[in-house]
């Protein structure tokens, strides 16, 4: 698997830092509040598990499941809800948590599907932003990094349903997606 990899982008250590630097500006601009936190899977499921617990807030969790179909590795806006939120966002504070916002289309979309059910304030927390691939205004109240234009796997993230279990963010080589 490594030798898939051609350069490691975030490490461990890294990734870790960061993430608590994430959730400490959260717990900081939240204070008082009850927090609904949603994440959509399966990409953001570690960094969710992580981030979670570095915010000191009252909060619920929530996840949604979505496809966004598309040829190889890029997103094509045409987003299907797999599974919704459970929990009613009605006067709730959102924060989505996100793993990598690359077109913003899929969270385009969700974003104003989620509005219209009136939640009190709804941000974005993504650990990879990839303002280059831009195709939708979408903007993260909480970034943890912007990355260049290349596909990135591991710590959560896919291609072809592998490397997610990569404790670190790296670079996929070209030739393993391009075969
Ligand atoms: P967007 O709708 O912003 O283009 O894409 C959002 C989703 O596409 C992300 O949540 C992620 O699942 C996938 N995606 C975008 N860029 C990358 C990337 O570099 N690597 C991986 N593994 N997935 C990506």
């Amino acid at each position: 698997m490594l030798n898939d990899i051609e350069k490691v982008l975030m490490s461990e250590e890294e990734i870790r830092e960061i993430t608590k630097q994430l959730g400490k500006k959260i717990t900081e601009d939240y204070k008082g509040k009850e927090v609904l936190l949603v994440s959509i899977l399966k990409g953001a499921v570690v960094f969710m598990a992580d981030i979670m617990r570095e915010i000191d807030l009252k909060c619920t969790v929530d996840f949604m499941v979505v496809s966004s179909y598309g040829s190889g590795v890029k997103t094509s806006g045409n987003v299907k809800i797999i599974k919704d939120v459970d929990i009613p966002l009605s006067g709730k504070d959102v924060i989505i948590i996100e793993d990598i916002l690359d077109s913003g289309l899929t969270l385009n979309y969700i974003i104003n599907m989620l509005k219209e059910r009136n939640p009190n304030s709804i941000e974005i927390c993504t650990l990879l932003d990839k303002p280059s691939g831009r195709k939708a205004e979408v903007t993260a109240k909480y970034i943890g990094r912007t990355v260049p234009d290349a596909f990135v796997v591991g710590y959560g993230l896919d291609y072809d349903e592998k490397y997610r279990n990569l404790p670190f963010v790296g670079i996929l080589k070209p030739e393993v997606y391009t075969k």
